[in-house]
């Protein structure tokens, strides 16, 4: 792509890096911003500029949060002895779309994947057990993508609870293997939260 001004060329840059967005998704992007009163731009580089100096992550379920504690977590209605436990903050979002879940959660931040080279280590799974371990949540609700990793990642923590005093379970997916969690429909998710099943009787399954 030829470009007839270095400023344009550097805008197209930057915004192709964001995923999705090939140089044309870019350049026209980048064209509609310049067609737009200067607040817009200003507006939307201030949203992005304070989002990454000031988000916070929640210090209990590691949900992305404007205070300390997020609102759910921070919420005296939504019940404490239930944990629902998710790759990213888009399956709460997903989940709290479905309005049939009313307990907490805890956001691992990715699964294991040994060929992305993410381990135990990179994920909030040490926070997780040390929440099971302080004895308010009586249930764990596994709500990983069935996916090989997310399996693995399922199983890596039902290992490190053996021992403890917890119930867990799967949410029963009436989609295929593989779907990710975020692209499920709302009816067919709340109902496989409803309609969950216990950890153990998903290994045998498989
Ligand atoms: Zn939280």
């Amino acid at each position: 792509m030829e470009f007839s001004s270095k400023l344009l060329e550097n805008a197209v840059y930057e915004m192709s890096q964001l995923p999705g967005i090939g140089k044309r998704t870019a350049l026209r992007l980048v064209l509609h911003l310049l067609k737009q009163p200067e607040e817009r731009t200003q507006h939307l580089s201030n949203a992005l500029m304070t989002l990454k100096s000031e988000i916070n992550f929640c210090k209990k379920c590691h949900n992305i949060s404007d205070t300390e504690i997020c609102e759910i977590c921070a919420n005296p209605k939504r019940d404490e002895s239930l944990v629902c436990v998710v790759e990213d903050i888009r399956d709460v979002m997903a989940i709290e779309n479905t309005s049939q879940y009313n307990g907490l959660y805890h956001v691992l931040g990715g699964k294991i994947s040994p060929m992305e080279g993410v381990g135990p280590q990179d994920l909030n799974i040490t926070s997780l057990v040390d929440r099971v371990r302080q004895g308010t949540v009586k249930e764990l609700i596994f709500a990983l993508s069935s996916t090989m990793e997310g399996d693995t990642t399922n199983f890596y923590i039902y290992r490190q609870l053996e021992g403890m005093e917890i119930t867990t379970s799967t949410i029963a997916r009436g989609i295929s293997v593989g779907d990710e969690l975020e692209y499920a429909d709302e009816v067919t998710l709340g109902r496989s939260i409803l309609n969950r099943v216990p950890f153990e009787s998903s290994m045998k399954a498989n």
